[in-house]
């Protein structure tokens, strides 16, 4: 068994201590804030408390598998509520749809909103994204893959069902022209490819493969986390000090210390070194490179990425509830076209900005003080550019997203609000020391190969691992817990001199 150093507490740097330690190796856990749980942070303010980061839990089956690792059941560490309908939706000509789980039901409601053409097309376009999930499951998820070669090998290619599979990823067209290709109606289309915003890419940059976010999101659920979302972290952190990870806070990792073949400790700013086996990098993986291990050349020889987008989100504590709001809400720009070319081409913040508002009090009203609404808006924004001086931005940026709140959802804000905090891609930068203020890792762009991402295997140095946003499988809560996972379950097949697969739980306890 190995002594492993797991560099950063976020959901993945957990998610692969818990995994690693219930296989049996000696765990160090080294963070550099004085909370686990990365961006999945809290803040509490003059009574009302506020998720920071993520808040919409989708895939818990992800999370469930962790715990299983250790025998544990997730149900016995946190409690978890089903948001359904999922979303309300608010769209620029005054109209709301919300998004249900039920493909009938919803199937009812466009019927009703639209007419049968677009509730048809919803069907059949669930219908596709269950395809494309199911290929995802078989052969993206739960194992290291960087690239298309890694995720078909060359036997399979001939096999009839392998090579449907890749026809039906429709390699070379974008998630904007698939959608549009099963939903004639304008506003569905925006409410239907804002999935890829889970990704933080742009909808029409993005690979079709990226369509299977919908199936997994109605096949199992939304979910709310009694406790916010903070709960995940601090359930991790128990499930991980059972386990017995030693785990540090405020220890800052300077670099990665290696030979030229494998990865022999870590230094910490403080001048410890300490001496390991192998090495989990839950740092952003283009950082690892550039400033943990003293350069990105080599790395990116291989392939360049793209940061995903940025964002701002406001955190207002108001004194009345909001009563036409759900728990979560997207209130839409009025060209969603014109919205991603300025965040993901141009680089400057909307005009006319989609936000997502999310009101918890719905679900667990000792978020704010009786009656009150611990209200969170979070706005995407372009990944950092160099003339981005957001100390300054904010307070214009501020009244451009109230504004559109009034005029899009009726909620007139200003007087409401009894405190208020803020977050701006400068903060998300330094908090977090991802790349260039990226909320969500790397950006999915490019038709042919944007759902890959590096893989969780070090190709140049033996006991390196990555785990996080910006590795394989990619961003959001699933998918970051599940990339911990799969540096963990890499490891640990490479430390027992086997590439073949070690399910301790059964695939398909996801599905
Ligand atoms: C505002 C916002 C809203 C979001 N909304 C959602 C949502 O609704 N649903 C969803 O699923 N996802 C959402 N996300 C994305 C989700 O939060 C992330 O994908 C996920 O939490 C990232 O986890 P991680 O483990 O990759 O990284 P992080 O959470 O960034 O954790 C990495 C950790 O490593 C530490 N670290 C870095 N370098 C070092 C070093 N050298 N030494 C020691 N420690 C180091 C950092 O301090 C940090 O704690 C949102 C994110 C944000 C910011």
């Amino acid at each position: 068994m190995k002594r492993v150093g797991v560099i950063g507490g976020g959901l993945g740097g957990l998610a692969s201590a818990c995994t690693l330690a219930a296989r049996g190796h000696s765990v160090v856990l080294f963070e550099k804030n004085g909370w686990l749980g990365g961006k999945a942070a809290v803040l509490e303010q003059d009574g009302f408390r506020f998720d920071m980061g993520p808040t919409i839990l989708t895939v818990p089956s992800v999370l469930k598998r962790i715990f299983a690792e250790a025998g544990r059941d997730l149900n016995d560490a946190l409690d978890l509520v089903r948001l359904d309908p999922q979303w309300r939706s608010f769209f620029d000509d005054g109209t709301t749809l919300d998004l249900v789980a039920s493909v009938d039901s919803m199937h009812q409601t466009l019927s009703e909103y639209s007419g049968s053409a677009t509730a048809d097309g919803y069907a059949r376009f669930i219908d596709y994204s269950k395809r494309l999930h199911r290929i995802s499951e078989n052969w993206f998820f739960w194992r290291s893959i960087g690239g298309l070669r890694d995720m078909f090998d060359a036997r399979n290619m001939t096999k009839a069902g392998t090579l449907g599979d890749v026809l039906a990823m429709r390699m070379g067209r974008s998630v904007a022209s698939t959608v549009r290709s099963f939903v004639p109606d304008a506003r569905v289309a925006q409410m239907v490819d804002h999935f890829t915003q889970y990704v933080g890419s742009a909808p029409d940059a993005s690979p079709a493969v990226l369509c299977g976010i919908a199936h997994m999101q109605t096949q199992e659920g939304v979910w709310y986390p009694r406790g916010g979302t903070a709960a995940i972290p601090a359930a991790l952190q128990k499930l991980a000090e059972d386990l017995g990870v030693e785990i540090h806070l405020g220890a800052d990792v300077r670099r990665i210390t290696h030979t030229s073949a494998k990865v022999t400790g870590v230094e910490l700013k403080s001048g410890a070194q300490i001496k390991l086996d192998a090495v989990v990098s839950n740092s952003d993986v283009v950082r690892t490179h550039r400033d943990l291990l003293g350069g990105v050349k080599k790395f990116e020889r291989r392939r360049k990425y793209e940061p995903a987008c940025s964002g701002v989100v406001l955190y207002l504590g108001l004194r009345r509830r909001q009563p036409q709001l759900l728990h979560h809400n997207f209130v839409f720009s009025a060209d969603p076209h014109e919205e991603f070319d300025a965040i993901y081409r141009r680089g400057e913040p909307a005009e006319d900005p989609t936000c997502y508002v999310c009101a918890p009090a719905r679900t667990e009203s000792g978020v704010a003080p009786a009656g009150g609404e611990a209200l969170y808006v979070l706005v995407h924004t372009p990944y950092l550019r160099g003339h981005h001086d957001w100390p300054r931005m904010l307070p214009g940026y501020r009244e451009v997203i109230l504004e559109k709140l009034r005029r899009t959802a009726g909620l007139e804000l200003e007087a409401e609000v009894v405190t208020e905090s803020s977050l701006t891609p400068l903060d998300i930068h330094n908090r977090y020391r991802v790349l260039k203020g990226a909320i969500y890792g790397l950006a999915s762009h490019g038709k042919w190969t944007g759902a890959f991402k590096p893989g969780n295997r070090s190709p140049d140095l033996r006991g390196l691992y990555f785990a996080g946003g910006a590795a394989h499988p990619g961003p959001g809560m699933p998918m970051v817990l599940m990339s911990g996972w799969i540096a963990a379950d890499a490891l640990d097949m490479d430390s027992a001199g086997s590439r073949t697969v070690r399910r301790r739980v059964p695939v398909g306890a996801s599905s």
